[in-house]
């Protein structure tokens, strides 16, 4: 079922979480046991993220060098598949512009139409770990509403081929990605909304945000995008801090600020036990508000701590 139908359908705010394909060579038992705790909550769908693999330059004898492929999280179109096999539950995989051709991409989409998966969450992607800037694949997309248009092609069942026979329309759910705190490589907040205008207005079902710590930024970021037209459901995404080190890292990864009083009680905890209540009261505050504020969805970054996400949705 498409995430707009479970929105639409919904008489309360509905739960989502959002997991990682596990890193290559581990089974998918690991990601069953991330994933047991939360789907007690019966989540409306599980969002799978997809990475590209990292590599290294090695320099080799004669002076030349190598491309060694260092990491790999592959497989979110099967993880999907499988989530949604053991649990019957409905899956988004998450599907990015960086280190894919348009054939690639199309043939990704068709596998996922074959596997019977209604979503899909259409992101750019982050630069490679070796380069400075995003740099699209050879005859791949450069935006997000790039990729956008393909899907949005596919389900009015333009192919990348005229001549291509047998072919089908597909009818996707198509999520983007919105930033309450604004996209880094953005100008300014005005500019980034223009462009996240330009993915719903091309065809985007609905936005999905980074991470925040302050709601208020949320609920501004969310009135910005009703007064310039964005009228698709927008919803917050969420994440809990369970360790000191997330409050240099978090900003510096994603762009975000975490408030004064966070940030304040953080530094004061002695333990990482008292780092993850802090966490954890602080989630059960945000999921709270929103709740109350009418949100359509709460959709939970469960990356590290599945039981301490699920212990807050309990709560909530
Ligand atoms: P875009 O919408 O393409 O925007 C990128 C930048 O370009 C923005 O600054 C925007 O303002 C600007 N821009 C957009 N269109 C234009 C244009 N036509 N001309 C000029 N500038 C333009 N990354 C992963 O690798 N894998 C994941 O699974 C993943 N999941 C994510 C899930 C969520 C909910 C979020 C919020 C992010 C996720 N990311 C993921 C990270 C995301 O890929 C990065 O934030 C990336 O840098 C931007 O992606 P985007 O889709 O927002 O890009």
């Amino acid at each position: 079922m498409k995430v707009t139908d479970h929105i639409s359908q919904a008489k309360d705010t509905l739960i989502s979480f959002e997991v990682l394909p596990p890193l290559k060579g581990k089974g998918i038992e690991a990601l069953y046991r991330h994933l047991d705790p939360l789907m007690a909550h019966q989540p409306a769908f599980i969002n799978v993220t997809y990475h590209r693999s990292e590599h290294v330059f090695k320099k080799r004898a004669d002076g030349s060098f190598e491309k060694v492929v260092v990491r790999k999280r592959p497989g979110t179109e099967s993880i999907c598949a499988a989530i949604m096999n053991k649990y019957n539950v409905d899956t988004v995989p998450h599907l990015i512009c960086g280190g894919f051709s348009v054939n690639e991409t199309e043939d990704a989409l068709i596998n996922l139409r074959y596997l019977g998966i209604d979503n899909v969450l259409v992101l750019r992607g982050d630069a490679a770990k070796n380069e400075t800037a995003f740099e699209p694949e050879p005859g791949g997309h450069k935006y997000a509403s790039d990729l956008l248009q393909q899907v949005v092609n596919l389900n009015a069942g333009v192919y990348l081929e005229d001549e291509l026979k047998g072919t089908h329309k597909t009818d996707f759910c198509i999520g983007v990605a919105g930033y309450p705190e604004k996209h880094f490589e953005a100008p300014n907040m005005d500019t980034d909304l223009q462009y996240l205008k330009k993915k719903v207005d091309l065809g985007a079902d609905y936005i999905i945000t980074q991470m925040f710590f302050d709601n208020e930024k949320f609920h501004a970021f969310v009135k910005n995008c009703r007064s310039i037209g964005i009228t698709v459901p927008i919803i917050p995404g969420l994440k809990p801090i369970y360790t000191k080190k997330q409050l240099t890292i978090l900003p510096k990864t994603f762009h975000i600020d975490l408030p004064t009083d966070l940030s304040n009680e953080l530094l004061r905890c002695k333990t990482d036990e008292d780092v993850e209540k802090v966490g954890a009261e602080w989630l059960l505050m945000q999921s709270r508000e929103l709740k109350k504020a009418g949100v359509p969805v709460l959709h939970y970054y469960t990356l590290g701590r599945p039981k301490l996400v699920a212990e807050v949705v309990e709560r909530i």
